[in-house]
Order: structure tokens, then C-alpha cells, then sequence
């Protein structure tokens, strides 16, 4: 048997986060209480996937990742599993002056996300030297825009959502693995919660495939395959929407923002294609740092499974 070769795959360890970002593409700062994915289930779901699956770089995302307080945990058992070639993580930085050596050690790439007017207490030559002396590698960017993403509206125009969906750089370059289930996207698996703080009833379980469940890998192939939109797609603009400052909301602003009927129509980049023959998908970036045969900037794969004989 052949395993299915995955650039990349996420794990999103805490739904929330100690940031506030306006138009977190997570939703993290509508968690206000402490969420973690549990690390019992996360070693199960890895050991069942990985299995059928052979992953290049499995990346762990946010919400942030070093508020969960297994983080350490989390990272030893993909390294002593081999749940990937190559572990990475992307930070808002805040906790990193006081990350124990251990995530340095383990970590094979962090990028750090740089927010306006949140100070770090470690400084851009600090992190890359320690990066250096624990051979991680650091990227820094400075995340000065977003996009409107999640929106209560509901999309009714199917043939936009097949162009947002065939458009969207998450689909691509973030699948998903959540509390036993396998997501296309890095969106869908919290979907049904979100909209459910906004008051709207909502129901995607499958949008995302059971990992533990009988002929996993030919389920997997077949989802892979399936070149149809999300149903949570409904309520997402992917990368086609608007662009906007990047700026930390208060209390009252995330309650705004958890409850806004705005018209999709208002947030759609006004540049953004219309249909899928349109739109281009996105190139499988490969920003993780883990170099070949991981290679940057390839045609994304168009839905088509690459299968590679298994490697113990
Ligand atoms: S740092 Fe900002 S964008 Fe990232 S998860 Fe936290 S709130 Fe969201
Ligand atoms: S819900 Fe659809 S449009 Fe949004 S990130 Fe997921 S695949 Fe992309």
C-alpha cells in the first residue's frame, strides 16, 4: 500500500488566543474561556492518519499555540512518532520569552506574526539567534492586513462559492486535523461554533472525514479528490475578501464583530473573480522552511492524489 503524500497539515491546539485581532480568520477571540484540543485525542487521531498518510510538514496554528499547556507534549509525541518530516509552528509571539528550551528543540520552523501595536518581549535578533543555536528555522512577518473571512451572511450564489472555494489559499495549504476528523481547510472543522455564537443554527460535521473509521485511506482519497465546496463555504469568503488594517479589538468590538449582518456582497474584494473558470488556485506555498523535496512555490495539484510508496 502507498501512502498519501500531504504537504502540509494543521493542528490547531487552543481555539483561543491572548490576542484580538480584527477578522481573526479563526474566530479566537470569541473563545474567551481556555480550549484546548486534548492531547489523548490528538495522539490517537495522528496515529490512525498517519498510517495512511505521508506528511512533509505538520504545523501547529492557532488560536496560539503556546497557551496550550501540553504544547511540549504535543511536539515530542509528532517527533518521537514521526507524525512528519518536519514540525513547525506559527506564533503571535507574546509567550515566546518565556517558551521553555524544549519548544526551541523540537520545533524544526517558526514564523511569528508581528501584530501593530503588540510589543514582544523578545527582540527580531534574540529570536533568530536562539532560532540559530537550536538550528529552528525563524521567519518574522509583519501581519499589518487581513481579510474579511467569516461571515454570518449566508453566500446564496453557488457558482461564487465554487470560484471561493476553487480560490481559497486554506484549501490548499492547511488541511486540518480536529478532535477525529480529517477538514480540507483550517475553517470548516469550527464552523457550526461560530455561527452558533452569532445565534444561527448551523450543521457541517461532514465537511471533515472520520479518521476512525473503516477503509480510511480510500475514504480520504475520495475526499481529496471531491473538487466540491465546503458546506461551510456558505459562511466563508476564503481569499476573495476585502482587504482591512490589522488592528486588536476590545471587549466591546469583538461582541460587534461576533454579531455583524453585514452583506458578503460589501466584504467581496471588489477583484476577486466571480466564477471558477476565473479564478486560478493557489500555489501549495511550501513557507514552512523544510526545503526539498518539500519544493516552494509549485502549481498547486489540483485535486489530483500524488501517492508515494510508504517510508518506515
Ligand atoms: S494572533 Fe490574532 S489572528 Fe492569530 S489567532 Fe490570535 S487573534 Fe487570531
Ligand atoms: S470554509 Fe471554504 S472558503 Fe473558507 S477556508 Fe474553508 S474551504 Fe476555504
Amino acid at each position: 500500500m502507498t501512502k498519501i503524500s500531504q504537504p502540509s497539515v494543521s493542528i490547531e491546539t487552543s481555539k483561543h488566543c491572548n490576542l484580538k485581532c480584527a477578522s481573526c480568520d479563526h474566530a479566537s477571540p470569541w473563545f474567551e474561556s481556555a480550549s484546548f484540543y486534548s492531547l489523548d485525542v490528538y495522539e490517537r487521531d495522528m496515529d490512525a492518519l498517519t498510517e495512511v498518510m505521508d506528511i512533509a510538514e505538520l504545523v501547529f496554528a492557532g488560536g496560539e499555540p503556546l497557551m496550550h499547556p501540553q504544547f511540549v507534549s504535543f511536539l515530542e509525541l509528532a517527533k518521537r512518532k514521526r507524525y512528519a518530516h518536519g514540525v513547525t509552528m506559527v506564533t503571535n509571539g507574546v509567550l515566546l520569552h518565556k517558551a521553555p528550551q524544549e519548544v526551541w528543540e523540537l520545533l524544526d520552523g517558526m514564523n511569528v506574526s508581528r501584530y501593530p501595536g503588540v510589543r514582544l518581549r523578545v527582540s527580531d535578533d534574540e529570536l533568530r539567534a536562539l532560532g540559530e543555536r537550536h538550528g529552528t528555522r525563524v521567519a518574522i512577518e509583519e501581519a499589518s492586513k487581513f481579510k474579511y473571512m467569516l461571515i454570518n451572511d449566508t453566500i446564496d450564489d453557488p457558482t461564487l462559492i465554487q470560484s471561493i472555494f476553487k480560490g481559497c489559499y486554506s484549501a490548499v495549504n492547511c488541511h486540518t486535523v480536529f478532535e477525529g476528523r480529517y477538514y480540507k481547510c483550517s475553517r470548516a472543522h469550527l464552523m457550526s461554533e461560530i455561527l452558533g455564537m452569532a445565534g444561527i443554527a448551523f450543521e457541517n460535521m461532514d465537511d471533515g472525514i472520520e479518521i476512525h473509521a473503516a477503509n480510511l485511506r480510500q475514504r480520504l482519497e475520495t475526499y481529496l479528490d471531491d473538487g466540491s465546496p465546503l458546506k461551510a463555504c456558505q459562511h466563508c469568503l476564503g481569499s476573495h475578501g476585502r482587504e482591512r488594517d490589522s488592528v486588536q479589538l476590545r471587549k466591546l468590538g469583538v461582541v460587534a464583530e461576533q454579531q455583524d449582518r453585514t452583506s458578503y456582497r460589501d466584504l467581496l474584494d471588489p477583484a476577486a473573480p466571480r466564477t471558477p473558470e476565473e479564478t486560478t488556485r493557489p500555489a501549495i506555498m511550501g513557507k514552512w522552511w523544510l526545503g526539498d523535496p518539500f519544493v516552494q512555490q509549485t502549481p498547486a495539484r489540483d485535486l489530483t492524489i500524488v501517492t508515494k510508496p510508504v517510508t518506515s
